[in-house]
C-alpha cells in the first residue's frame, strides 16, 4: 500500500494531509515519507539475509541529507559519484569502509580525498583512471582497493539515456580489454584490485538483462581465477525499476535469486548498490494550479511546478501520474489536459494529454513518484526559487531542506567593481546622443 493515500477525501502524506503541508511550507515542493524509504530498504536487506552483501545507497536518486541518514541508521553503505556525494554521505553517517566511488570521471583530487578518507572501493572504468589513481595512491602512501567496472555489453531494454552496459556506452571497461586490465591493475603498487563491477542501466524492469549480465561477470570472474588472479568482491550495481504506469518490476526477492543462481556460488563479496529503488515511490512533488488555460487545440493547467523542479519529463519523456490532492467525486467528469510549467520552454510539461477531472486555480495537485532522480536535478533556471524538502514520519514533518530567499540567490553572484555604474536616464541621454554623433 502507497504512503500516498487518499483518506477522508483527500491525499495523505502517511498521517497527515498534503493540504496541510502545502498550507505551512508553500508550494510547490517536496515530500517524502521516511516509511517509504525504511520499507523499500528493509525489502532489499530481507531478500540479501544470508548472502555476504552490503546494499549501497546510490546516492544520486536523492542525495539529501535526511534521507541519506535514514538509510544510514538501517545500515546501508553508499554508492557516490563525486566529492560532494562522499562528502554527504559522511555527513549523514554513512562510515567510509561502506562506501565506494563510482563514476567514468574522478578527478586526482576526488581520488586523494577518497583515499584519505579510507572509503571501501573505488570503482575504475578505464585504464588512464585506473593509472591516475596508482600515481595518486603512491603519492599519499596508500594502496588503492578498486574493483573494474566491465561493460558487459547486454541490453537493459530501457530509455536510452539511462541504459549503461552496451559496448556504445561511456561506461565501464570493454569485455575485450577486462582481463588485460585486471592484470594490469594485479600489478600496480598503487592498487590492490579486488573485483569487478557493472552497472548496466536504470529502471529495469526485466530480469533477463540481469541474468545474462550476471553470468557473463561469473564466467569472467572464474576466467581471472584460472589465470590466478584473486577475485574477491563482486560490485552488481542498481538499475531496479519502480512502477511509474504499471509497470510491474520485479520482486527484490526475484531479483536477488538471479543473483544466487549466477555469481553468489562464486563466493564472493557482494555490493548491491540501489537508488532509485529505494527512493522513488517515497515522494511526491506538489503543486498548485495557476490558471486553467483553454485552447483551440488543447487545454492547459498551469502550475507553479517546472522542470527546474522536476526534469525528468523533459528529459526522458518520463511518465509521473498526477493526483489532485482532492479527492475527485467518482462521477466527476473526466477531461484531457496538458500540465505545464511557467518556463520558457516548450519542454517544460509535467504531462501530455493527461485525464483529470476539472480543475481551479488554487487546486492542488501531487506529482507521483518524485523520491528519485527528481530534487537532485532541480536547476536555478529562470531564477526560479528551489523546491523545499520535507521528510514526513508518522503525523509529524520537518523541513530537510528549506527554500532559500531571494537575498541568498543574489548573493551568489558578484559584479566586478570596474564595471561603471549603470547610467542614470540622464547621462543614459547623453550616451545615446554621443553614439549617434
Ligand atoms: C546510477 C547508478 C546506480 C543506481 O541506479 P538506480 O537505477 O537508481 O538503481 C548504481 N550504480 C551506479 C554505478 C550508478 O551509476
Amino acid at each position: 500500500m502507497s504512503v500516498f493515500a487518499y483518506r477522508h477525501g483527500e491525499l495523505h502524506a502517511e498521517a497527515l494531509p498534503v493540504s496541510r503541508l502545502a498550507a505551512e511550507v508553500g508550494t510547490p515542493f517536496f515530500c517524502y515519507s521516511h516509511a517509504a524509504i525504511a520499507s523499500a530498504y528493509d525489502e532489499f536487506a530481507t531478500a540479501v539475509k544470508g548472502l555476504p552483501a552490503l546494499v549501497c545507497y546510490a546516492l544520486k536518486a536523492n542525495s539529501n541529507l535526511a534521507v541519506i541518514a535514514s538509510l544510514a541508521r538501517r545500515g546501508a553503505g553508499a554508492d557516490v559519484v563525486s566529492e560532494g556525494e562522499l562528502r554527504q554521505a559522511l555527513a549523514a553517517g554513512i562510515p567510509p569502509e561502506k562506501i565506494i566511488f563510482s563514476g567514468v570521471g574522478k578527478t586526482a583530487a576526488e581520488m586523494r580525498f577518497a583515499l584519505e578518507t579510507g572509503i571501501r572501493q573505488l570503482n575504475i572504468e578505464s585504464l588512464p583512471e585506473l593509472r591516475l589513481l596508482d600515481q595518486v595512491a603512491r603519492a599519499v602512501g596508500r594502496k588503492a582497493p578498486v574493483a573494474l567496472r566491465v561493460n558487459p555489453d547486454v541490453d537493459a531494454r530501457t530509455h536510452a539515456k539511462i541504459s549503461t552496459g552496451k559496448a556504445e556506452n561511456k561506461f565501464g571497461i570493454e569485455l575485450g580489454l577486462i582481463r588485460e586490465a585486471y592484470r594490469e591493475a594485479a600489478g600496480l603498487a598503487g592498487i590492490e584490485v579486488r573485483g569487478l563491477a557493472l552497472h548496466i542501466g536504470s529502471q529495469l524492469t526485466d530480469l533477463e538483462p540481469y541474468r545474462a549480465a550476471f553470468t557473463r561477470l561469473a564466467e569472467l570472474t572464474a576466467e581471472l581465477r584460472r589465470q590466478g588472479l584473486a577475485v574477491d568482491r563482486l560490485d552488481l550495481g542498481g538499475g531496479i525499476g519502480i512502477a511509474y504506469r504499471g509497470e510491474q518490476p520485479p520482486s527484490i526477492a526475484d531479483y536477488v535469486r538471479v543473483v544466487r543462481e549466477t555469481v553468489a556460488p562464486l563466493g564472493t563479496e557482494l555490493v548491491f548498490e540501489p537508488g532509485r529503488r529505494l527512493v522513488g515511490n517515497a515522494g511526491i512533488l506538489v503543486s498548485r494550479v495557476l490558471f486553467v488555460k483553454p485552447g483551440a487545440s488543447r487545454d492547459f493547467v498551469i502550475i507553479d511546478a517546472a522542470m527546474n523542479d522536476l526534469l525528468r519529463p523533459a528529459l526522458y519523456d518520463a511518465y509521473h501520474a498526477i493526483l489532485p490532492v482532492a479527492e475527485p467525486a467518482s462521477d466527476a467528469p473526466v477531461k484531457r489536459f496538458d500540465v505545464v510549467g511557467p518556463i520558457c520552454e516548450s519542454g517544460d510539461r509535467m504531462a501530455e494529454q493527461r485525464p483529470l477531472p476539472p480543475l481551479q486555480p488554487g487546486d492542488l495537485l501531487a506529482i507521483c513518484q518524485a523520491g528519485a532522480y527528481s530534487a537532485v536535478m532541480g536547476s536555478g533556471y529562470n531564477t526560479r526559487l528551489p523546491a523545499p524538502e520535507i521528510l514526513v514520519h508518522g503525523d509529524a514533518f520537518d523541513i530537510v531542506r528549506a527554500r532559500p530567499d531571494y537575498q541568498a540567490i543574489l548573493a551568489r553572484d558578484h559584479v566586478p567593481g570596474w564595471l561603471e555604474p549603470v547610467p542614470g536616464p540622464q547621462s543614459q541621454a547623453k550616451g545615446a546622443r554621443g553614439a549617434a554623433e
